[in-house]
């Protein structure tokens, strides 16, 4: 192997692997190293997404909700079933198939563009050198011109609820459960204690989730959290806020957690899992040898600015190792603009539209700016809100739980938020992203023509909204 590339990439998650790939494409003589193996101790890349995240806990979601509409849901079309089983360990094979599929895709991805896949662990050293101790220990040195750190990030551990995966269990030992609890707890109810606690509810569990906020997703826009907590509550969660977890203790197969209210009051739950998602933090362990002089921040992050260019010239950082939403979409950008700029080019990316979805169903989804946001920077405002108990199609599909909601400048009428809690939330929120990139505004989402009947109506009508004129429900323009 040759010891020179133009770019090493550490890491070949969605932000890594996309950079490398981009960077070869441009013609860059690229590396990307790897440590993650999978169950035969093969290096496999995908990372986080692909092996225990996006990918593995909307293939357990797409699962469930089947059986759960074939269980419950249709009977309403006429529709009657005598019984409805799971084969839980065909559903994880499944899972697993989809993983071996895509992961390998990414190697093959890698051999058509000419990165050259190198699996073992990446370390920086001073002067944009990066040691590479192999999966059979042999460390050898690498010079790179440019070096591109996408080393990921974890599960955050709170010691009060020590993982043992068996049964307290991380995000990842959440995707291999291998028999319905009865009883499931969820120590935090944000994105993955909602998928994941929705997964086994749709299966049987009864789920209580214990968050120690007293707002719920307090990110979110409050109507659409207001929406989805009364949502989901309906489908059987249980969610309670303003519960901070201080113990846990196993009482043979059961976990005791105890928990403290706002209001002061230590109370205890029983489970049979406990799943630990409490946020996740960034990956640095053994990156950075010192001396390497790349800054970090308080948090933990790789310090980079907004082009991801950290303190070290020819240094570059992606993707959940640094500031912003742990998205898998935005690492991936952030990936291909850090490529474009060292082959030269004058690329950037728009922070300001990074979609955030969340996959219960229905799902939620946002991008751009709250409403409470807009408020604070004390711009004018309409809104215009559409639910989807208007919507001829999400009637048919008897999916009508939920509402889109559109926030617009007032005087220029530009989109500055949307906001959705409903069926296929994440493709609809998609179109109005790219309605925003071109800087469309109300008045523009509304004068285009959408197809009849779709979902995307109720964004066309809440777009209509904004402005006082939807057709399909009483108009209340709200100007703020
Ligand atoms: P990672 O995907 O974490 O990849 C980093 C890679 O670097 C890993 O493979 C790691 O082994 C490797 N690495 C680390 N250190 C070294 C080293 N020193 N040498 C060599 N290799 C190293 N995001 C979404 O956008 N949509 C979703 O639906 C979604 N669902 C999720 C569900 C779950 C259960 C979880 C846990 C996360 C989910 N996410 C989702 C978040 C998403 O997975 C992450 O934002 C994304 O994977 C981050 O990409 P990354 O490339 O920065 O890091
Ligand atoms: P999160 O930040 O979404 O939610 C964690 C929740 O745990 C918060 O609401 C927090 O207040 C609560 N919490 C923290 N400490 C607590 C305690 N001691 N007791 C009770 N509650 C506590 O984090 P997550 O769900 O672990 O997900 C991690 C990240 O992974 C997400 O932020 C997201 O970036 C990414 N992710 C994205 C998707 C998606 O895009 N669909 C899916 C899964 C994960």
């Amino acid at each position: 192997m040759s010891n020179h590339f133009d770019v090493v990439v550490i890491g070949s998650g969605p932000a890594g692997y996309v950079a490398a790939i981009r960077a070869a494409q441009l013609g860059l003589k690229t590396a990307c190293i790897e440590k993650w193996k999978n169950t035969d101790g093969k290096g496999v890349n995908g990372g986080t997404c692909l092996n225990v995240g996006c990918i593995p806990s909307k293939a357990l979601l797409d699962s469930s909700q089947k059986f759960h509409e074939t269980a419950k849901d249709l009977s309403v079309h006429g529709i009657s079933v005598d019984s409805v089983d799971i084969d839980i360990s065909a559903m994880l094979e499944r899972k697993n198939k989809i993983i071996n599929q895509l992961t390998g895709g990414i190697a093959g991805l890698f051999k058509a563009n000419g990165v050259t896949a190198l699996y073992g662990t990446g370390k920086l050293l001073s002067g944009k050198k990066v040691e590479l101790t192999d999966n059979e220990g042999s460390v050898s040195l690498i010079d790179a011109q440019n070096v591109i750190l996408a080393s990921g990030s974890l599960p955050i551990s709170i010691p009060v609820a020590p993982v043992d995966n068996d049964l307290i269990l991380d995000s990842t030992g959440a995707l291999e459960i291998e028999e319905v609890p009865k009883r499931l707890g969820v120590i935090g109810a944000g994105v993955i204690g909602l998928e994941l606690g929705s997964v086994w509810a749709r299966l049987g569990s009864e789920v209580i989730l214990l968050e120690a906020l007293d707002d719920f997703l307090a990110i979110m826009d409050k109507a659409i959290a207001k929406e989805s907590k009364k949502i989901f509550s309906k489908q059987g969660l249980d969610i309670r806020l303003g519960a901070r977890v201080t113990g846990t203790k196993i009482n043979g197969r059961e976990v005791e957690v105890t928990y403290k209210t706002s209001g002061g009051e230590e109370l205890s739950q029983t489970f049979d899992k406990l799943i630990v998602c409490v946020g996740r933090r960034p990956y640095t362990d053994g990156l950075l040898a010192p001396g390497c002089g790349v800054d970090v921040d308080e948090r933990g992050s790789v310090f980079v600015n907004e082009f991801c260019a950290t303190n070290v010239p020819g240094v570059y950082a992606v993707g959940d190792l640094v500031r912003g939403p742990m998205l898998a979409h935005k690492g991936s950008e952030e990936g291909v603009m850090v490529a474009e700029r060292i082959a030269g080019h004058k690329a950037q990316m728009n922070y300001d539209i990074v979609p955030n979805v969340i996959y219960t169903h229905p799902e939620v989804a946002s991008v751009g700016l709250t409403e409470e946001q807009v408020k604070a920077g004390g711009e004018p405002y309409n809104v215009g809100v559409f639910p989807f108990s208007a919507s001829g199609r999400a009637m048919a599909a008897n999916d009508t739980d939920g509402l889109v909601k559109i926030i617009a400048n007032a005087d220029t009428d530009r989109i500055l938020g949307c906001h959705i809690v409903g069926p296929s939330a994440a493709d609809l929120t998609q179109q109005v992203a790219i309605a925003m990139e071109f800087g469309s505004s109300a008045e523009d989402l509304g004068m285009t023509v959408f197809g009849h009947p779709t979902l995307s109506e109720a964004v066309h009508e809440a777009a209509l909204a904004v402005n006082g004129s939807a057709i399909h429900i009483a108009n209340r323009k709200r100007r703020s």
